[in-house]
């Protein structure tokens, strides 16, 4: 979607976790920052509403779509997707400043943002969060509590799809009990940023 080639000649890595919603992604990003925190998380920006409990600049950027369009105009996004009904973005520039200072940084995006990714920044470290299984992920959905039925069915859908390209990646986590999947995942991390 996005066009214009990002890639220069970095010195921190790039690491690029994604996850069906509902896999524990964003708990296990969090971790990983804590125990890492040299890790520079990039936050994303979505036109998506906040949801109970988000802030605005450290969950996400919350734009509307004219403001989104026109960051996609401006070359603003390293990549984009539409997803679930909503836009979501990472800039361009944060990558490229940070990896450029020499931190490593970490995005939480989905498969597709990956995809093109990759494309961009060959030497991308990619690792995918898989729950054990799907009725697993439709449990923890809905004890979630934060979407209606209609809006379940479209993230298990969007899941599945997701879980069945996880071949993309070159990592992946089965998020079972939280602490082992967060034991391998910064493990993982931590391999790279020490080879
Ligand atoms: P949620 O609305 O549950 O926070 O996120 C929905 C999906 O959008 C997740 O799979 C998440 O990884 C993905 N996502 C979040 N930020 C970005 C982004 O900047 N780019 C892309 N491509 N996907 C994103």
């Amino acid at each position: 979607m996005a066009e214009k080639s990002h890639f220069v000649s970095p010195a921190g890595h790039l690491f690029i976790v994604s996850a069906p919603s509902g896999a524990g992604k964003s708990t296990l990003c969090r971790i990983l920052t804590e125990r890492l925190p040299a890790l520079r998380y990039s936050i994303s920006t979505t036109t998506r509403s906040p949801r109970e409990g988000e802030v605005d600049g450290v969950d996400y950027f919350f734009t509307d779509v004219e403001t989104f369009k026109a960051g996609i105009q401006a070359n603003q996004w390293a990549e984009w997707a539409h997803v679930h009904g909503n836009y979501y973005g990472t800039s361009a520039v944060f990558i490229d400043a940070e990896r450029a200072a020499g931190h490593d940084v970490l995005l939480d995006i989905d498969v597709q943002g990956t995809v093109q990714l990759c494309a961009k920044y060959p030497d991308a470290i990619t690792i995918f969060i898989m729950p054990p299984s799907s009725d697993v992920l439709r449990q923890r959905l809905e004890q979630r509590g934060a979407d209606p039925p209609d809006i379940i069915d479209k993230r298990m859908a969007n899941a599945r799809r997701e879980m069945a390209q996880h071949g993309v990646y070159r990592h992946t986590v089965i998020n079972d009990r939280l602490e082992t999947a967060a034991e391998t995942l910064v493990s993982i991390v931590r391999g790279y940023q020490e080879s």
